[in-house]
């Protein structure tokens, strides 16, 4: 069996050390002009292998078609191309640590960094393993390079083996998943695809089919405003009702205070002043009642509130944003389940554990492509202590394939 790990590792390194962060303020499409280099280099890569139908659409998707050997369902895989906003990922100097010792990694950027298996159980686990981590001033972007190069991979093994037998399969590469804009309503009708597979997750044998359900809620407070000279019994302050509102939401219902299964009220902004204030928070939750529960409990704190001062307003707006994938899959858990048995063939033990977050995979799956997230091997993702195994990557390359072989209609 091919190993990949000289392919995968010279792929990982040349996408991380093109700058693609995004920029969740910025409005164009894909957010960041930079995106479109790494974009503009797939597509040329994808044609140079023998990819078909290879096409950069004008929402900023790479897609190619790598084409059926034998019958069976169309299947997508994806990966983003965009690294998080959360740190400084400008000039990232990929370094490849050959057979790990199984000790501390310093790093040569920053003698104040150390990245230790004490710490990281699962870095104990990959002695003896090829890792990639940064330089220590930036994220690597392993999330989701890592895919990117897991996909390129495979699809340039198929394409040169010919008689391996496996469906059309799909590729797309996609931008801004990190600020949850990564899936344009065009996407779905474009990918073509039966169902699909995210290459966006952690540890060895991850396979994810269940998300957060997500709303964004926005609270605009307009208090009445007067000289405070003569603001007596007249004025009503904006941030002390923002204030109120904040102190009478349920503490054990934060993100910092809630874990595993339970979902949060996020305050992520906050922006006003006396006379004019708005909030916006994020309600996350595995449930739809859990959810609506939330929402209505943010309605409900805002409405008390806004009953002490009759003369100030308080609307609320609550905006969903994407929902659990489990409430499509659970209906039919074929993708699911090919991806499961493609990895036990390999002595992969699946991992199903609900992802506290979204990914690219939520939002198709909810537009009508079924889409579970499987694993890549990235840990410690969106800060300077993030690493991969080369051998996970090429684990999961091995999975790609396998499953691609097993998705032949028999
Ligand atoms: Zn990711």
């Amino acid at each position: 069996m091919t190993d990949f790990h000289a392919e995968l590792t010279d792929r990982l390194i040349r996408y991380a050390a093109i700058d693609s962060q995004s920029d969740e303020d910025a409005p164009a499409q894909p957010s960041t002009a930079i995106q479109l280099d790494i974009l503009r280099l797939l597509e040329r890569e994808l044609t140079e292998i023998g990819a078909q139908d290879v096409q950069l659409t004008d929402y900023g998707v790479v897609l190619a078609t790598i084409p059926a050997t034998a019958a069976g369902p169309t299947i997508g895989l994806l990966a983003h191309v965009d690294t998080a906003p959360q740190f400084n990922a400008t000039s990232v100097k990929p370094r490849l640590i050959k057979g790990y010792n199984g000790g501390d990694i310093s790093f040569p950027d920053n003698p104040n960094l150390t990245l230790s298996p004490a710490d990281f159980p699962y870095l104990a686990e990959k002695q003896g393993h090829d890792l990639i981590t940064a330089s220590g001033l930036t994220l690597l972007g392993a999330d989701d390079k890592a895919g990117v190069a897991i996909i390129m991979t495979a699809a340039r093994h198929l394409l040169e083996n010919p008689q391996i037998p496996h469906p059309a399969l799909r590729i797309a590469f996609t931008p801004d998943e990190e600020i949850g804009r990564g899936v344009d309503a065009r996407l779905p009708k474009d990918l073509k695809a039966d169902f699909a597979y995210t290459f966006d997750g952690g540890a060895l044998g991850e396979i994810e089919y269940e998300s957060f359900s997500a709303d964004g809620a926005n609270v605009k407070i307009t208090g009445v405003s007067i000289h405070p000279g003569q603001a007596k019994g007249k004025l009503v302050n904006a941030l002390h009702l923002a204030a109120k509102i904040i102190n009478t939401l349920p503490a054990n219902q934060t993100p910092e205070n809630t874990e595993d299964r339970q979902g949060f009220i996020h305050l992520t902004d906050m922006n006003g002043s006396a006379a004019e204030c708005a909030l916006r928070f994020i309600l996350r939750d595995f449930e739809r009642d859990g959810l609506a529960a939330k929402g209505a409990l943010l309605r409900q704190t805002c409405e008390a509130i806004a009953a002490t001062e009759p003369t100030a307003r308080i609307e609320v707006t609550i905006k969903p944003q994407y929902r659990n994938m489990r409430y499509w899959l659970e209906n039919d858990m074929t993708p699911v389940e090919l991806a499961r048995d493609a990895a036990r063939s390999l002595g992969i033990e699946p991992v199903s554990v609900p992802i506290r977050g979204g990914t690219d995979g939520s939002r198709l799956t909810e537009m009508g492509i079924p889409t579970p997230n499987l694993f890549t091997g990235m840990q410690n993702i969106h800060g300077p202590l993030e690493w991969v195994s080369v051998q996970d990557m090429g684990q999961a390359t091995q999975l790609a394939l396998t499953l691609a072989q097993k998705a032949v209609t028999p």
